[in-house]
């Protein structure tokens, strides 16, 4: 029988490379995706080469009406939720759009799923950036939350109601407290990529110079490759529960940034520039996660360094920019 999964985000950098691992298990793949007045953007699936594998619904994480309509049409076996407005530093700028969509999105979505496929395996996508402000120096599924931005309140509200809907309802609903990860398609504002892209238009000589907010700031960083196989093998188990899913390791912006210029024979100091303007007005200074649980219940572990994600980030930035100039 082939399985059938629902992804919400399916443009976003994770739900191109889940799309592209449940394709490759087999399962019939449909995802949610707002409607605009240009095309959907398809850009990361095309990367992949998936764009005509995968069934493009439209619909939008506030509209439960639409969701509903969706969960009864599709009929999903597993519904991974990762539709977000994921960008930090915006939801200083949007708080209440990121509330909606960030926070109660994950309510329409569990709603739409109780009332129309209850059996359905549900995941959401949680996130470190609940820890913030951090209570313990390595952060695990029992660490308290203190969030310090709009965009991690929102989450604490979506990883709350996922489990609040598991205990009432006994829906099978999982959340996956993600560290960041990355790849050659996250967005471009994000400190990564903005890095890698920048590293490789200096290299092409289109432009000088790299300006960032706090380097001193660390993140677990991993590839989201890896991390999108620990969502499947989270919904693949008997019980649903809560995992942390991390490298274990921190490092600061500067030193992610020295591994991308060295990548190119670039001398960092010549082009690092620090902007205020680009620093936030509260910060996550550090985050380091434990993922001894996901290790021992689902046998997942990050296989990909951040040397290597980064080298492979610079790389694949500098091919589009050449090709861009053909
Ligand atoms: P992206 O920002 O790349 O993707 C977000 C997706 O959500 C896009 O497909 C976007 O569509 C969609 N979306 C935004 N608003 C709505 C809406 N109102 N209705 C329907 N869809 C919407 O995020 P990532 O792929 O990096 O992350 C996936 C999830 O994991 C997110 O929930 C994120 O917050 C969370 N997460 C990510 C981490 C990371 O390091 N990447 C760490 C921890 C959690 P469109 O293309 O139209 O904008
Ligand atoms: P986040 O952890 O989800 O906020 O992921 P980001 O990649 O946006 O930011 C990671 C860290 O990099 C944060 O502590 C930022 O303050 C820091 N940072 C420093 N300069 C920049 C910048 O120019 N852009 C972004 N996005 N982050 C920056």
């Amino acid at each position: 029988m082939t399985r059938t999964a629902l992804i919400t985000g399916i443009t976003g950098q994770d739900g191109a490379y889940l799309a592209q691992l449940l394709l490759s298990k087999g399962y019939s793949v449909h995802g949610l995706a707002r409607r605009s007045s240009t095309a959907v953007n398809t850009a990361r699936l095309k990367w992949l080469g998936i764009e005509n594998d995968v069934r493009i619904v439209d619909g939008d994480l506030t509209d439960l009406s639409g969701l509903t309509r969706t969960m009864r049409d599709v009929r999903p076996d597993e519904v991974y939720n990762l539709a977000a407005q994921s960008f930090v530093k915006s939801s200083w700028q949007q708080p209440i759009l990121t509330g909606n969509v960030t926070g109660i999105g994950v309510t329409n979505v569990l709603e739409a799923l109780r009332l129309e496929i209850p059996e359905a395996r549900f995941y959401q996508a949680s996130s470190s950036e609940m820890y913030g402000l951090i209570q313990e120096p390595v952060q695990s599924e029992t660490t308290p939350f203190h969030p310090r931005s709009p965009y991690a309140v929102a989450k604490v509200y979506g990883h709350w109601i996922t489990v609040n809907y598991r205990e009432s309802f006994g829906l099978h609903a999982s959340s996956g407290i993600l560290f960041n990860h990355e790849s050659p398609l996250r967005g471009i504002e994000f400190v990564t990529r903005k890095v890698t892209d920048t590293v490789a238009r200096i290299k092409k000589g289109l432009a000088r110079e790299l300006r960032l907010g706090n380097i001193d700031a660390r993140r677990d960083w991993g590839h989201s490759r890896d991390y999108v196989r620990a969502m499947w093998l989270m919904l693949q188990q008997d019980q649903p529960d809560d995992y942390v899913v991390a490298t274990g390791r921190t490092t600061t912006v500067r030193d992610m940034c020295r591994i991308a210029f060295e990548h190119v024979g670039l001398n960092m100091d010549d082009h690092l520039v620090i902007d205020p303007d680009l620093f936030r007005p509260a910060e996550v200074e550090i985050l380091l996660g434990n993922p001894a649980k996901a290790k021992a219940k689902l046998g997942w572990e990050a296989t990909i360094s951040l040397e290597e994600m980064i080298r492979e980030m610079v790389d694949a930035d500098l091919a589009r920019h050449f090709a861009a100039r053909r």
